[in-house]
């Protein structure tokens, strides 16, 4: 536990080393159980389409679940963790109200977000989209999406960073008032996802600016994205 707390100290990683954060998925994070794995058997590694599984370990910032390397295991050493859904109204309500106590305690009642797309394929853009739908609803709670960086208090940021949206994402980020909270929605902008290695793509948002949580996923549901919200407001 100790090591854990640490770690989410110095790699400012919050949702990545929680052990619950495989939740709001529709699939669970790749497990590699290491008695059953053959030596030298490299077909989980060459099938990963991001580079997220490396040396018999899988980096959940890249993992885009999409299972290949669970199918590609002639041994079936690697499983899936479980994943307790976020659907039922049950909840989101609780989600609500953990929003609700928080932005009261920690934000004077209301947190600004401007919403900066720096090069996705839009999948991550539809679920921030949902957190906003009358499911989730979470502008009832303090919440807005702002037009303008100067009235923000947190960035969320989805895509790779683009070499065409570098330059406006620093800008954007420049003209937030300080200190400005940065959260890393979806795989791509945790550390390039699908795209990490093609030439017009920045790396994630880690490489540009100082992220203060990043929430996985390909995409991430709008339950998770809101507890990275959550996550940030903590470290805020
Ligand atoms: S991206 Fe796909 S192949 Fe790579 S670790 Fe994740 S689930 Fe496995
Ligand atoms: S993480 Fe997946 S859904 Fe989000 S922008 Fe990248 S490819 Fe699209």
């Amino acid at each position: 536990m100790l090591n854990l707390v640490k770690s989410l100290i110095n790699s400012r990683i919050i949702t990545e080393d929680s052990t619950s954060w495989g939740e709001g998925f529709g699939r669970g994070l790749p497990i590699i159980h290491q008695e059953s794995c053959l030596a030298d058997c490299p077909k989980c590694e060459n099938t990963c389409p991001t580079g997220a599984l490396k040396n018999k370990v899988i980096n959940p910032r890249g993992c885009i679940f999409c299972h290949s390397c669970l199918r590609s295991c002639p041994v079936n050493a690697i499983t899936e963790t479980e994943i307790p859904v976020i659907s039922s109204s049950v909840s989101t309500e609780q989600l609500g109200q953990e929003l609700r106590s928080k932005l009261k305690k920690d934000c004077r009642r209301s947190l600004h977000i401007r919403y900066v797309d720096a090069g996705s394929c839009n999948g991550c853009d539809f679920e921030i989209n949902s957190v906003t739908n009358p499911v989730y609803d979470i502008q009832q709670y303090g919440i807005d999406f702002v037009a303008s960086p100067r009235h923000a208090d947190m960035l969320l940021v989805t895509g790779s960073v683009t070499r065409n949206l570098e330059i406006a994402l620093q800008k954007t980020y420049e003209a937030c008032p300080k200190p400005t909270l940065v959260v890393a929605v979806g795989a791509c902008a945790c550390g390039g996802g699908i795209f990490k290695e093609a030439y017009a793509a920045g790396g994630g948002v880690g490489k540009h600016l100082p992220v203060d949580v990043y929430v996985p996923g390909c995409p991430p549901t709008p339950a998770l994205i809101i507890k990275g919200i959550l996550a940030a407001i903590d470290r805020g």
